[in-house]
């Protein structure tokens, strides 16, 4: 039977909106999906997701008619059904691993698990009070996660959140035709009708300090406080009028609304989005939606080794943004202050560098391009500001050399009842589902700690 698909908006109209991209599978379809499963004796699904979600389980409860029990299934190790869904990159994992897959499309479990999301609730947990207070800092993924374990533990858990509103790089971040807004109130709404305060507007290293938290009688921290440091090119003419951060583009759209509120955000007529992840793809279809007449994305390898999604990739192009690969930028042209086009020299592939990918090789030859808005989307750094101000108070957090916090298997830092992960801490591919990971290892060494 042929894998079902979700509906997609129309390629042309979705240019101009930022309603979801793809719909839910029907009832219909989740049953003819469910009943291709094989309920493998060894599911190497399973093996593929990060959090190991019983997914054979939950298949075979919808394959049953039972959604509640798959929702009840899910949640045993993943809070966040209706995000994961949406944003893991199922193909390098779960989807990646099933059987079906070696000749055939595999199982949509994603889609599947995005449907048992949307159409079922978090059970009600009776919570009895430990008498102790987990500070958790950062709501994104690693936050929601940790401060519903920790919740349920019965500890008070008080979340603090540097912007204004909740979700972390899931708000600021991925836009809202990817994750629908309404799906991430209704997490959050969830974790606040279990008990979890949220204080927003709180910069953890500036409004308050992680000696004040402890000093506040926070008997564990959790550091999640995200990557938001942007890596930049490093090239003449980056301080020019209209140079972005992928970061800063997509917080003024998604988050400031920029365009609907006071927060500015100049729209041209041609940009370069610099880079070839999900956030490069993300950047370039926001800046289709908000007006720019001409989107390009600039790839110093080939789209072989684009490490963006194969769905967000295959979404960029239909929403018209063309692909320049093998082109390395060399100098961002200026007038007056502002961009006025680009220098990129022509790649080619050399020998397999410490990735295992092809090395990009530049060959002497250069073009330019005309475009008066630049976004550079090549990663982001952990933010050094908790690190910083933990060190100046003498509370020395180990980080790497890149500035990622140290921490061991079970999150712990090298300072007492202090634990950290997420982007700040990553282990393996920085994603929602990994930092997903991480809240729930970090909450339950706490959880064993505060016994
Ligand atoms: S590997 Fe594929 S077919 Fe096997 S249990 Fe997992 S989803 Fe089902």
């Amino acid at each position: 039977m042929e894998r079902q698909r979700v509906t997609e908006q129309d390629r042309f109209e979705r240019r101009n909106n930022f309603d979801p991209v793809e719909s839910n599978l029907t009832a219909e379809q989740v049953k003819l999906e469910a009943s291709r499963c094989l309920n493998c004796k060894n599911p190497r699904c399973v093996q593929g997701c990060p959090v190991n979600i019983k997914i054979p389980q939950f298949i075979k409860a919808l394959k049953e008619d039972n959604i509640d029990e798959a929702g009840k299934i899910i949640r045993e190790t993943s809070m966040l059904p209706s995000v994961c869904g949406r944003v893991c990159p199922q193909e390098r994992q779960c989807e990646g691993n099933c059987v079906l897959g070696i000749k055939g499309s595999p199982v949509a479990i994603g889609a599947l698990e995005r449907y048992v999301g949307d159409n079922t609730s978090a059970e009600s947990f009776e919570i009895k009070p430990s008498g102790k207070k987990v500070a958790v800092i950062g709501s994104g993924c690693a936050g929601i996660t940790a401060a519903a374990d920790l919740r349920k533990a019965g500890h008070e858990v008080v979340v603090f959140e540097a912007l204004h509103k909740l979700g972390g790089v899931l708000r600021y971040g991925i836009p809202p035709f990817r994750l629908p807004r309404t799906v991430l109130d209704r997490e959050i709404t969830n974790l606040k009708n279990m008990g979890v305060e949220f204080r927003t507007n709180v910069v953890v290293g500036k409004s308050v300090t992680l000696k004040q938290l402890k000093e506040d009688g926070f008997d564990a921290i959790f550091i999640c406080s995200g990557a938001g440091l942007p890596k930049m090119l490093n090239i003449k003419g980056e301080n020019l009028n209209c140079v972005f951060s992928a970061n800063e583009f997509l917080t003024r759209v998604n988050l400031m609304q920029a365009g609907k509120t006071p927060t500015p955000l100049k729209i041209g007529k041609k940009v370069a989005v610099i880079g070839g992840g999900n956030v490069a793809m993300d950047a370039a279809r926001t800046a289709v939606r908000v007006g720019f007449e001409q989107v390009y994305i600039f790839y110093r390898r080939t789209e072989k080794e684009l490490p963006a999604r194969l769905e967000e990739i295959r979404h960029a192009k239909e929403e018209g943004v063309e692909f320049k690969f093998l082109h390395a930028p060399v100098e961002i042209y200026g007038k007056d202050g502002y961009v006025s086009g680009m220098k990129f020299e022509v790649m080619e592939l050399g020998e397999p560098d410490e990735s295992g990918r092809r090395k990009p090789v530049g060959t002497g030859n250069f073009v330019d391009v005309d475009v008066d808005t630049v976004i550079v989307a090549l990663g982001t750094g952990p933010n050094p500001l908790i690190q910083k101000s933990a060190n100046a108070e003498g509370l020395e957090i180990l980080t790497d050399k890149r500035g990622y916090i140290t921490v061991d298997d079970n999150r712990a830092t090298n300072l007492p009842k202090v634990f950290a992960g997420g982007d700040v801490a990553p282990v393996g591919e920085s994603n929602a589902i990994n930092a997903m990971g991480a809240g729930k290892k970090a909450a339950k060494a706490i959880n064993d700690m505060l016994g």
